[in-house]
Formats: C-alpha cells, sequence, structure tokens
C-alpha cells in the first residue's frame, strides 16, 4: 500500500531562512506549497522571485487590513519602528492556520530561527505563538525543532526529528553552509525587507493613522515617495525629490487633490492629499517655491490644479531651516 504523501503550507518570505525551511522538509518527501502575506510594507516581490528559484507554488494574501488594525493597537508592542512583530507573526501563523484547516494541509512550517529576533523569535515568543495560534502543535520551524519541543508531524512520524536542525542565535553561518549544500548560489540578504522598521517610514505612517480616518492603499504607496511635511491638521504636502518621484506622484494624483508647481522655472511637484485647507495650501506653494530653481530674493507664481481647475498665487520663498520644523521625520513610539 503506498503511503500517504503529507502536505505542508509554508509561511514564505522569501529570505534565505524561509527558502532553506521549505529543502529541509521537502527533502524528506514532503510536498510543500507556500504562501505570502503581503502589505504595502513588505510587498511580495522577493517571495515571488525565491519561489521561482525553488520551484515552490505560492499563494500570495493581501493582509493589509488586519496589519493596519495591529499598528494602531499591538498586543505585544513595537520594534524600533512601527513593527508590530511579535503581532505579526502571531496574525500570519493564524491566517496560515485557516488556510491548513480551509485547505486540508497536514501541518505549518515557517523558517522562525531561534534567537535571530529580539521580540518575536525568543523561546518564550516561539512557544506563545504555537499555543495561542489555531493550529497549535500543528506548527513546525524545521530551522530549530531540536530547541523546541517535539510537534505533531514529528510525533505522528510524518517528518523526521532527527533530521531536523537546530539553528540559534544572529549568526548566518550555518545558513550560508546549509543553502551551498542544496546547491543554492543566489539568495537575498537578511536586511531590507519590511519599511515599518523604517524609523522615517515608521514617522510618516504615524502621522497618517493619526490625521486620517479612512486610509487607502494609494495613501499607503505615498508615504514611500518624496519629503513629507504636515503643515497643519488639515493638510500634508508631499514635495518630489528628483524627476521620477515627481513622476510617480503624478501618476498617483487624484482630482481631489491639490498639486502645485511653479511657473517658469524646473521644481519638484507638491502634492496635497485630499486638498487640505487654505492657509495650508499657502504654505504648501511657499514650499514649492524654495525647493525649485527660482530666485530666492522675489515673490514668483505658482499654479494650484485642484477638481481640474487652475489658479495661480504669487509667493516667496522660506529659508529651509524654517520649513524643515512641518517635516515629518522624528518617530516616537509614545
Ligand atoms: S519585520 Fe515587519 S514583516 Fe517582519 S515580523 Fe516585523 S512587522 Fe512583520
Amino acid at each position: 500500500m503506498a503511503l500517504k504523501k503529507h502536505h505542508a503550507l509554508a509561511v514564505f518570505s522569501g529570505g534565505l531562512d524561509s527558502i532553506l525551511a521549505v529543502l529541509v522538509i521537502r527533502k524528506q518527501d514532503i510536498f510543500v506549497e507556500g504562501v505570502y502575506f503581503e502589505t504595502p510594507f513588505f510587498p511580495a516581490q522577493r517571495a515571488k522571485e525565491s519561489a521561482v528559484q525553488i520551484d515552490l507554488p505560492l499563494k500570495i494574501i493581501d493582509i493589509t487590513d488586519e496589519m493596519l488594525s495591529i499598528i494602531k493597537n499591538p498586543r505585544f508592542g513595537y520594534g524600533k519602528g512601527l513593527n508590530p512583530c511579535m503581532d505579526c507573526h502571531f496574525l500570519m501563523c493564524q491566517k496560515a492556520c485557516e488556510i491548513k484547516e480551509k485547505e486540508g494541509y497536514d501541518f505549518i512550517i515557517t523558517g522562525e530561527v531561534l534567537g535571530q529576533r529580539p521580540l518575536s523569535q525568543t523561546k518564550q515568543a516561539m512557544l506563545k505563538i504555537q499555543k495561542e495560534c489555531l493550529c497549535g502543535d500543528y506548527l513546525l520551524r524545521p530551522l530549530s525543532a531540536k530547541h523546541l519541543p517535539p510537534t505533531i508531524p514529528e510525533k505522528e512520524g510524518w517528518v523526521k526529528r532527527e533530521d531536523l536542525l537546530d539553528l540559534k542565535g544572529r549568526s548566518r553561518r550555518l545558513q550560508i553552509e546549509l543553502a551551498k549544500g542544496f546547491g543554492l548560489r543566489e539568495y537575498p540578504s537578511p536586511a531590507g525587507g519590511c519599511l515599518l522598521t523604517d524609523v522615517t517610514f515608521a514617522a510618516r505612517l504615524k502621522d497618517l493613522l493619526a490625521y486620517q480616518k479612512d486610509i487607502t492603499p494609494r495613501d499607503l504607496e505615498l508615504l514611500k515617495v518624496g519629503r513629507h511635511f504636515r503643515l497643519n491638521p488639515k493638510t500634508k504636502a508631499i514635495v518630489g525629490r528628483k524627476q521620477t518621484e515627481n513622476q510617480i506622484l503624478q501618476k498617483m494624483t487624484l482630482s481631489k487633490d491639490v498639486e502645485l508647481k511653479v511657473i517658469g522655472y524646473p521644481g519638484p511637484l507638491v502634492l496635497v492629499p485630499y486638498g487640505g485647507d487654505p492657509e495650508g495650501i499657502k504654505l504648501a506653494a511657499i514650499l514649492a517655491v524654495t525647493y525649485s530653481d527660482a530666485p530666492k530674493d522675489r515673490p514668483v507664481e505658482v499654479s494650484i490644479q485642484y477638481r481640474g481647475r487652475k489658479a495661480k498665487i504669487k509667493t516667496s520663498s522660506l529659508p529651509k531651516e524654517v520649513l524643515h520644523t512641518y517635516l515629518i521625520k522624528v518617530f516616537c513610539k509614545s
């Protein structure tokens, strides 16, 4: 009688650890598929490329709304930015468990390594997630399994515990050796996955959450472009820093935004999402002049476009140090 081939669902980030977790389990003749939980803070591109590299079928599921709720009110706090890592791991495990139940996978795997991250990968945190998430002991971390209590797939003999790993800590040396052993020549560097850990991005997101009730995917994409100024509670201005950013801002502009540009001189596109108020628009015009090549010793004209109508305003620049008091850049968690 042919033995049943077991199916695992991998919570797959596309980083080296998650690639190795898949390969370690696949080596035990388990069929593995991946799931990537996507948001604008951690887009799926890297995961898609890594999945192609190791021939892993990959589902992509958007969890932006759930992540926004968690960011507003995390149970376990933040890392150095607005990254609620423990809550985020819990959410992803929970979502993966729901897919397991619905689609009939036998167990879940992740690429977590004990002690690699200060918040979410301590032994206590990993066991807490295991205990609280829907699938409990059906959650297996193949790279650190030997430091953790045996899970159902090990107890049932679907995977051999002796062939799982005992990685621990922040060093990547053993992972790099393992990658070589699996014939992996290229894999993503560990840095730079999640924008929530970037303090400038975190400051912008915190400002958005403080001043805007309904947040759209476009509002989140705008956080990635230009210099951001909070001019008053109703007005935020985004100033393109170079031509490519001006073009991106232009593409994302809606008719209910205000667009400002100095007339007759090269300069940035200044975007005021959702229009702001008249006092804010005057300041946005000053920003347009200050960051342009227009002369700084006399007033110049600025075009203002709003809901298909065009107007002009004449204004002067201000010293950048004065305008920097409006710059959204300082992140403080409280
Ligand atoms: S770094 Fe970002 S994606 Fe990773 S666990 Fe933390 S919040 Fe989630």
